[in-house]
């Protein structure tokens, strides 16, 4: 099996830390600071019965300029063409403008979306559920899968979901 993934979501949503601990390597630019990441960075995760290509975006996000434009139908374009799309959303940060936004992006897409919530380390269990409730009613997910990206948390789950996609 083998297919492309694109991961998409607001900045500082965990995009690049998840990319990089699924390639093992450091290969998208961390930082606190949105936007750093200005291209698509490919990032290849290989094992005996898969390999999946993912797609780091920049990020589909509200236009505040022209490059925001150019990068927003950059990211756009790629959501087309992929296998499935994870939109990774920031669960100690809950359900904001941002991520509504995403949501409304991709229903113009038929790839498979597939809802990330990531730094569960930062809630309490009991906040996971409301939460998922809450991001349903935005958009008929695929599959929906806690993680926390640093501390490498469920990510195997998530890997096993994507691969179901391929
Ligand atoms: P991106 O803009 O979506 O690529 O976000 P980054 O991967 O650059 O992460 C933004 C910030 O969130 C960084 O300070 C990360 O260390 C932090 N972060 C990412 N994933 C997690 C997580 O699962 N738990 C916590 N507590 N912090 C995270
Ligand atoms: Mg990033």
């Amino acid at each position: 099996k083998s297919g492309f993934v694109a991961i998409v979501g607001r900045p500082n949503v965990g995009k690049s830390t998840l990319m990089n601990h699924v390639i093992g390597q450091k290969i998208a630019i961390m930082s606190d600071k949105p936007q750093t990441t200005r291209n698509k960075i490919h990032g290849v995760y290989t094992t005996e019965d898969a390999q999946i290509v993912f797609l780091d975006t920049p990020g589909i996000h509200k236009r505040q300029s022209k490059l925001g434009d150019y990068m927003n139908q950059t990211a756009f374009n790629t959501l087309g063409e992929v296998e499935a799309v994870l939109f990774l959303i920031d669960a100690a940060e809950g359900l904001g403008g941002g991520d509504r936004f995403i949501a409304e992006q991709l229903k113009q897409v038929k790839t498979p979306v597939i809802l990330v919530l990531n730094k569960i380390d930062r809630i309490e269990p009991e906040a996971l559920l409301p939460l998922i409730e809450q991001y349903r009613k935005l958009y008929d997910f695929a599959e929906i899968v806690p993680i926390s990206a640093k501390m490498g948390n469920n990510v195997n789950t998530l890997l096993d979901q994507v691969q179901k996609y391929l």
